[in-house]
């Protein structure tokens, strides 16, 4: 079981979504599946934010607005990848325009498949990432450089 000594809230993205995951994660928000209870509350800012879900393919267009808003996200924080299409691009991954899922951008720590993610996969991805959101909080400050994106990590980067 899973002990948090903060309320977890998100920023919930749609980076290129056909809304069909987006309607799902409203839905995850809704009485009928309440992750309110958990204390979980949806905040349109990312410096409130602790978990970062994001639904989507990355493209250049949005790279950059990815990018921004994980960086404005305060350390610890955790990034749910939701739906085939942010888990790697998925139907749309061969298109000229799809650079692929997103952690071709910033690093992803949870993954939720489907198409469209159900709301009840998606409440077990964020209770994945409270466990994940956690263990960061209570990691010693030394020894636990920040994850840097893929790219970065190997020499690239956007262009
Ligand atoms: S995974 Fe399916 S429902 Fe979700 S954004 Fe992609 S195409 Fe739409």
């Amino acid at each position: 079981m899973t002990y948090l000594s903060k309320s977890p809230w998100i920023l919930h993205y749609d980076a290129t979504s056909c809304n069909g995951c987006d309607i799902e994660v409203l839905a995850s928000l809704t009485p009928m599946y309440d992750v309110e209870r958990f204390g979980i509350i949806n905040t349109g800012n990312p410096k409130h934010a602790d978990i970062f879900v994001i639904t989507g393919s990355v493209n250049e267009q949005n790279r950059e607005v990815v990018r921004n808003l994980y960086e404005q996200i305060p350390n610890p924080k955790v990034v749910v990848a939701v739906g085939i299409c942010a888990c790697s691009g998925g139907v749309f991954r061969e298109c000229y325009n799809v650079a692929g899922g997103i952690d071709k951008v910033i690093p992803v720590d949870v993954y939720v498949p489907g198409c469209a993610a159900r709301p009840e996969s998606i409440i077990d991805g964020i209770v994945i990432a409270l466990g994940i959101l956690e263990g960061k909080r209570n990691a010693p400050k030394s020894g636990t450089p920040e994850q840097q994106p893929m790219e970065s990590a190997q020499g690239g980067g956007a262009q």
